[in-house]
């Protein structure tokens, strides 16, 4: 009989700053223990209050994060807001080749970066359900001053010609819902056939022995 294999899915969440995406990861991993892994980035920002090293980010100089490029350590990086961030390679190649999956909450460039290296990479991205909400989610947040949020907003104009890039388009209206939705499209992407080649050989394997009349 079959038994399916499964390959672990890289699964990468983007969207505007404000959009919710830290919080849908939180509750994706409460919600859902034991399902799926997240990888720590890289960064060389300072930690902000309550923020852990390990937990939230692993911090660095910009010294040791560019020494962490030279010595190919990361599976992408870019800068933002004039800070590096970055994908530590271990973790992931660790996680996925042991058929679990990986969630990386990264932002668009290297969302791009990763699908080019992994393409089978699945790309999720996250929205609030309008641009007042969008707006109205920064300000209630109350991290970020009302300059920073003004740009915040204007790359969000920009980053929006990116989103077709991505698979599918999450809209963050109800988070519960929200939550469940990412957790049923990562789950049904198990069962599409460019996932389940091992499984579509065997049965291959299994029939030729009626092909050849034995
Ligand atoms: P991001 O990680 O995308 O920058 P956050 O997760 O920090 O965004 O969310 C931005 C703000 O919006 C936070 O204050 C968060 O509590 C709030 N928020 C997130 N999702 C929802 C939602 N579905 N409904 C209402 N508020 C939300
Ligand atoms: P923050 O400073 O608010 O924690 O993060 C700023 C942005 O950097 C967010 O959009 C976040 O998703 C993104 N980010 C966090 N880690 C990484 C990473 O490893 N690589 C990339 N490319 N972006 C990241």
């Amino acid at each position: 009989m079959l038994k399916r294999k499964y390959q672990g899915i890289v699964t990468v969440i983007s969207g505007f700053s404000g959009a919710g995406k830290g919080t849908i990861v939180k509750h994706l991993l409460s919600k859902y223990e034991n399902t799926y892994n997240l990888s720590i980035s890289a960064t060389s920002r300072a930690p902000r209050t309550g923020e852990e090293e390990g937990r939230d980010y692993f911090f660095k100089t910009r010294e040791e994060f560019e020494q962490m490029i030279e010595d190919g350590e990361l599976l992408e990086y870019t800068q933002f807001n004039g800070n590096y961030y970055g994908t530590p390679k271990p973790y992931v190649m660790d996680v996925t080749s042991q058929g679990r999956d990986v969630i990386l909450e990264i932002e668009i460039d290297g969302a791009l970066q990763i699908k080019k290296l992994f393409p089978e990479a699945l790309l999720l991205f996250v929205t609030p359900p309008d641009a007042r909400t969008l707006k109205e989610r920064l300000v209630g947040r109350g991290t970020e001053s009302p300059d920073v949020i003004e740009q915040r907003l204007a790359l969000a104009y920009d980053q929006s010609f990116e989103m077709d890039k991505y698979d599918y388009l999450i809209i963050n209206d109800d988070l519960e819902e929200c939550v469940s939705q990412v957790h049923r499209i990562i789950q049904s992407e198990r069962y599409r056939c460019f996932r389940n080649t091992d499984n579509i050989k065997d049965m291959q394997d299994e029939l030729r022995i009626f092909a050849k009349g034995d």
